[in-house]
């Protein structure tokens, strides 16, 4: 099992790994040089790539059993992503929170396919919402996104992991920051995708966030500037981590990120001479 609980509060949150995967450095530092990024981050393999993490996070909260992110899931994009780690998310919340049909939402923090591959599953050769009692919260934006690809997006934005949702009635679509309990609320954090959402999740004047994709590497917390050459708009992406990041250190919040070393979990601090420092969990 690779899992990991934090509390928050009255809350306590359920980190679990779907395994993780190789995706070329280059792509995660963007115009960055990789003599300045190399001394930062993780081991590279010979074939210039970089290891991926994938936390999702399990919680309960007033009621609701909430599930923030479904990994990498186990249809084509598993296949395709070079697994270095394998991992089942489902194994894991079925050993440490509850089983498929308990859930009652589930949030994409977007629809890239390494964030939303557990959203269905094939039972007896026919694709379904793995989570059949769940209502499947997306930012609009995200989902215009994701159901129009372009030439650049229709690689990760698959169809298979958002067609069966729809057709099954359990999307429900996003405008904005929306409350989902009164201690877990969805953010729009835009860039790294047209609809990228955060989760802020408050209790007992403690905060946690769940900061999707919006950095892979710890180092792209530190540094303002250093965002992925994948993100979709860099110059947003940019601005809100800033404001995350600020957020994060004036709240001393646990910040929860999906593709760093599990449980990607940590404190944003600012150093005596005021740079900005991760401290992981
Ligand atoms: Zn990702």
């Amino acid at each position: 099992m690779t899992q990991a609980r934090f509390r928050v509060g009255n809350l306590e949150l359920l980190v679990m790994s779907d395994g993780s995967f190789y995706l070329d450095a280059g792509a995660v530092f963007g115009v960055v040089p990789r003599e300045r990024w190399e001394p930062y981050a993780g081991p590279i393999d010979n074939h210039h790539r970089l290891a991926l993490g994938t936390n999702c996070v399990a919680l309960r909260s007033q009621g609701k059993a909430i599930l923030i992110e479904t990994g990498v899931g186990e249809k084509s994009m598993r296949k395709d992503a070079t697994p270095l780690e394998e991992g089942s998310l489902l194994t894991e919340l079925e050993a440490g929170f509850g089983r498929p049909e308990n859930i009652d939402v589930v949030m994409n923090s977007h629809l890239h396919g390494d964030h939303c591959g557990w959203n269905t599953r094939y039972v007896d050769g026919k694709l379904v919402p793995t989570f059949p009692n769940a209502e499947y919260l997306i930012q609009r934006a995200e989902w215009e996104a994701a159901t129009h690809p372009n030439e650049r997006t229709r690689a990760t934005y698959l169809a298979e992991n958002l067609t069966p949702v729809a057709e099954s009635g359990r999307l429900r679509l996003l405008d904005g920051e929306t409350k989902v309990t009164d201690e877990v609320t969805i953010v729009p954090t835009v860039g790294h995708s047209e609809g990228h959402a955060s989760v802020v999740i408050t209790s007992g004047g403690e905060m946690a966030i769940y900061i999707g994709d919006m950095v892979q590497q710890a180092v792209q917390l530190e540094r303002t500037a250093w965002v992925a050459a994948f993100d979709v708009l860099p110059l947003m992406s940019m601005e809100a981590k800033k404001r995350l990041v600020e957020k994060a250190i004036q709240e001393k919040a646990l910040l929860i990120c999906v593709h760093l070393s599990f449980p990607g979990a940590g404190h944003m601090t600012r150093t005596p001479d005021g740079y900005k420092k991760w401290v992981p969990a």
